[in-house]
């Protein structure tokens, strides 16, 4: 067991896990994630020399032992297959949902995911140590056991997860990406000792497109060991934060985590390409950082997010707060070098896009709290998961 920290004023450790594998083109050019994502965050970092020798840890590949504690073995042979080959078989896509417009085929199909599911077991055994952990190539939240889901191919968080469990620990699993954090909590959907609360766009309108509903809320052994959050579009800092206040105090007082996962896909940041919130990078880590308060170690993933210059200054962000740091707002020149050397230019005529290369944050508007949310407000007071104690027995 962990020792926990009396308060978050203790500094703990920190890692942060990557490697000069994702410098490359990791996922092809046919696919979403095919911007630099884990290199431009290493670059930020760099650039505010805010690592050590000490906090990195270079990632190695999941073996196949240790992804088939979640994954099946057919699964696993496919990915390994379809890399080996460079095609995909027609029965593979079928039952795997590989080489689909969904989840692509790209040189490394398997290697990739791979490690990054190492990174995200290395980020679960220096949590184990009592340290905070980044593992920013993790987070692919909607794998399931036999097939890829949603441009995830191996499961890293469950994975994760699991190591932590095999340790006797109980985990909470926050999960901030703008999607429901579908696959992780169907892994853990009748374990009581780990919970999963998932604030999402509502699948009404959003990916996965089922699920993710208030009232699923975990499976009978561990029935309100799950919450969802189902929000509207254009939901803002504002917003989410009253919605958010409600649920992670009462979540985290009573269910008493030894460690917390955090899903910190940046998806839900205003400038994104495929969510439809309205976060800022402030706003975002307001809520890393109250995370962080609960004083217990916690392990942060990567998840989605498709706009390179909005991922890479929220994450080197996420690892200022994890490694107790206060960056300077303004990016040093080294920074703004990276981001320029991306060639991003999908939002060029936006207002904020000057910005995005001079400071580290910007910060939302303050737009009144539409009624919508006053109503979810409502229903999550009277929400059964918020009143169970089970989760505290
Ligand atoms: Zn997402």
């Amino acid at each position: 067991m962990i020792e926990a920290a009396a308060g978050s004023g203790v500094a703990r450790r920190a890692v942060f896990i990557a490697g000069p594998h994702y410098r490359r083109p990791s996922y092809g050019s046919n696919h979403p994630l095919a911007i630099p994502r884990v290199s431009l965050t290493f670059d930020l970092i760099e650039a505010y020399e805010a690592l050590t020798p000490e906090e990195y840890i270079r990632s190695r590949p999941a073996s196949v032992a240790e992804l088939t504690r979640f994954h099946t073995r057919d699964y696993v042979n496919a990915l390994k297959r379809t890399e080996a080959f460079g095609r995909v078989r027609a029965a593979d896509r079928a039952r795997h949902e590989i080489g689909t417009l969904e989840n692509p085929y790209f040189p490394g199909i398997y290697y990739t995911p791979a490690l990054a599911t190492g990174g995200s077991l290395q980020a679960a055994d220096a949590v184990l140590s009592g340290s905070h952990a980044f593992s920013p190539a993790g987070g692919m939240h909607h794998a399931v056991p036999d097939a890829a889901r949603g441009f995830c191919y191996f499961n890293d968080v469950v994975l994760a997860i699991m190591r932590l469990r095999d340790a006797g620990l109980r985990v909470l699993y926050l999960d901030i990406d703008a999607h429901h954090g579908d696959g992780v909590e169907q892994a853990f959907w009748d374990d009581v000792g780990v919970f999963t609360l998932s604030l999402h766009m509502d699948t009404a309108y959003a990916y996965p497109f089922k699920g993710g509903r208030l009232q699923d809320q975990g499976g009978p052994k561990a029935l309100g060991c799950a919450l969802n959050v189902p929000l509207p579009r254009e939901t803002s800092d504002r917003e989410y934060r009253e919605v958010f206040d409600h649920v992670w105090q009462p979540v985290a007082e009573r269910f008493r985590p030894d460690a917390v996962v955090l899903q910190t896909g940046t998806d839900a940041l205003f400038g994104d390409p495929l969510g439809r919130f309205r976060l800022s990078t402030a706003g975002f880590l307001s809520i890393v950082e109250q995370v962080m308060a609960v004083g217990v170690p916690v392990l942060a993933t990567g998840g989605g997010g498709y706009h390179p210059l909005l991922l890479a200054r929220a994450w080197a962000g996420v690892w200022g707060l994890l490694s107790g740091r206060t960056l300077p707002v303004a990016l040093p020149e080294a920074a703004s070098r990276a981001l320029r050397a991306v060639g991003w230019d999908e939002d060029e005529d936006e207002p904020y896009y000057e910005d995005l290369f001079r400071d580290r944050l910007e910060y939302g508007e303050e737009r009144p709290v539409r009624p919508v949310i006053r109503e979810l407000v409502a229903m999550l007071s009277g929400h059964a998961a918020l009143k169970r104690r089970l989760w505290a027995s």
